[in-house]
C-alpha cells in the first residue's frame, strides 16, 4: 500500500527544498522593472551575496543556471589557448573541464577517481612542473557533488603558494555556498561560482560569480568578453541593474531577497553548523545500515565529506529499486548516482545521493532516513538495525 499522499519531499542535491517564504515572496504580479520596490532591493542583493560568500570583492549575478556562472567565470579571464588545470574528483570537475575546452582552452585534467579528495602532492608536483606558468588557472570544485567529497580549498592556496605558481584559483561553490564553510577571501579564493538553487534555496536560474581584485586586473587584460558573459558591468553596483543582458530575473531576485534574508536571520555560522549536525546524523545511520548490508558511503574519511549530499554505494540493483519504491511509495525522491556509472547502465544501480542542502531540519533528516529504512525494508535488502536510532542520538546531541 502507497502511503505517497501528502507533503513531498525531494532530498536531491539540487533543486533543494523551496522555503515558504521564498516561494511567498515569489508569488506577486509582475513588478515595475523601471524604479521602485525592484530596483532598489536588486541593490542590496550584491553586498548581501558577498556576505554569504565571505568576499569584500565583486560580485556578477547572471540569469543562468550553475553551467552558465562556469562559463562566465571562464570567459572573463581565459582565451583560447590558454591553459588550465583542472584537479577532478567526480563528475563536476570533469564538467567544469569540458566547458573550457569547448571554448579552446587547453586543459590539464588530474583525476583523483570518483571516491577521493585532491592529492595535493600530486598537484604540487604538476605546479612544480609547470616552469613556464603555462596555467593561467586552477579550476576546483569544492563539493563534488557526484562523489559527495569535500576538497581542501585552503590546502590547495598553500600548494600555490608554496610553489610559487601565479595561476588563478577558481572555485565551483555551487554545491557548497551556505550549506559548508566556504573563505573566498581569507582562503585567497580568487573566483567564486555558484547557483541559486542549492544552498541558496531558490530555484534554478540565477549564476553568480564572485571575483578578487586579481581576477579583475587578468579581465582587463583580455582583448575580447562576450557582451552577455562580461562581469564588469554587473559588477558595477550603479551599472549592474541595468545590465542582466535584458530583462532583470524579477521573481528570482524576489526569492534571493527572501532566502538571503532566512540565511542571515539563522547566521552563517549556523547554517554550517546545522549542515554539519544533519550530516554527521546521515553518516551515522549509513554506518548503522552497513553493519548487515553492502550499503556503505562513498567517501570514507568524514573529514572529507560534503555536508549538503551524501552519495551511497549499494549492491546493485538495490539502489535503483529503493529510489523507486520510495518515490512511490512514500513521495520522498532520493537523488540518482550521477557520474558514478553510465546512466542507465546495471551498474548506476548501485549508487543513490541523499540531498540535504538549505532548507533541512531534523525532523526532515529523520523523516529521510526513516524512509530509506522501510524501502530497504520492504524490498528486502539487506541492512543492519538501529540507523534511525543512531541517527536522532546525533540528533539529540548525544552520540553512542
Ligand atoms: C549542480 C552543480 C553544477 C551544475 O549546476 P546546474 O545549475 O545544474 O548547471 C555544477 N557544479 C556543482 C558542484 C554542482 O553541484
Amino acid at each position: 500500500m502507497s502511503v505517497a499522499q501528502g507533503r513531498e519531499y525531494l532530498a536531491i542535491p539540487g533543486p533543494s527544498v523551496m522555503p515558504e517564504a521564498v516561494l511567498r515572496a515569489m508569488h506577486r504580479s509582475a513588478p515595475n522593472i523601471y524604479e521602485g520596490a525592484l530596483v532598489e532591493m536588486t541593490h542590496g542583493l550584491v553586498p548581501d551575496l558577498r556576505r554569504v560568500a565571505r568576499t569584500r570583492h565583486h560580485a556578477a549575478i547572471y540569469i543562468s543556471n550553475g553551467h552558465g556562472a562556469w562559463e562566465a567565470a571562464l570567459v572573463n579571464v581565459l582565451a583560447p589557448g590558454d591553459t588550465v588545470f583542472v584537479p577532478a574528483t567526480g563528475r563536476f570537475g570533469h564538467g567544469w573541464a569540458d566547458m573550457a575546452a569547448g571554448l579552446g582552452i587547453e586543459t590539464q585534467v588530474m583525476d583523483f577517481g570518483k571516491a577521493s579528495p585532491f592529492d595535493l602532492d600530486r598537484v604540487a608536483e604538476a605546479l612544480r612542473a609547470d616552469r613556464s606558468h603555462k596555467i593561467k588557472a586552477v579550476l576546483a570544485t569544492h563539493v563534488d557533488t557526484s562523489s559527495s567529497v569535500r576538497n581542501d580549498i585552503p590546502g590547495l592556496r598553500r600548494v600555490l603558494d608554496e610553489t610559487g605558481h601565479p595561476a588563478l584559483l577558481m572555485v565551483d561553490c555551487i554545491a557548497s555556498l551556505a550549506c559548508d564553510r566556504f573563505e573566498m577571501d581569507e582562503w585567497g579564493v580568487d573566483v567564486t561560482v555558484a547557483g541559486s538553487q542549492k544552498g541558496l534555496m531558490v530555484p534554478p536560474g540565477l549564476g553568480f560569480v564572485f571575483f578578487s581584485d586579481k581576477a579583475a586586473a587578468a579581465r582587463v587584460k583580455m582583448d575580447r568578453v562576450s557582451r552577455y558573459w562580461d562581469w564588469v558591468p554587473r559588477a558595477n553596483p550603479a551599472e549592474y541593474y541595468q545590465h542582466f543582458g535584458g530583462t532583470a530575473p524579477t521573481h528570482h531576485l524576489y526569492g534571493l531577497r527572501a532566502s538571503l534574508d532566512m540565511i542571515f536571520e539563522e547566521g552563517i555560522e549556523h547554517v554550517w553548523a546545522r549542515h554539519a549536525r544533519l550530516a554527521q546524523a546521515i553518516w551515522a545511520a549509513c554506518d548503522a545500515w552497513g553493519q548487515g548490508g553492502s550499503l556503505r558511503l562513498n567517501i570514507s574519511d568524514p573529514a572529507m565529506r560534503s555536508h549538503a549530499v551524501t552519495t551511497l554505494c549499494i549492491d546493485a540493483p538495490h539502489g535503483a529499486e529503493l529510489r523507486k519504491w520510495v518515490s512511490e511509495h512514500l513521495g520522498l525522491t532520493l537523488g540518482l548516482g550521477v557520474g558514478m556509472a553510465l546512466p542507465g547502465s546495471p551498474e548506476a544501480g548501485g549508487f543513490f545521493r541523499m540531498g540535504h542542502m538549505g532548507h533541512v531540519n531534523g525532523q526532515m533528516i529523520l523523516g529521510l532516513l526513516g524512509g530509506v529504512e522501510a524501502g530497504l525494508t520492504a524490498l528486502g535488502v539487506p541492512h543492519g538495525k538501529g540507523a534511525v536510532e543512531a541517527a536522532a542520538a546525533v540528533i539529540a546531541g548525544r552520540p553512542d
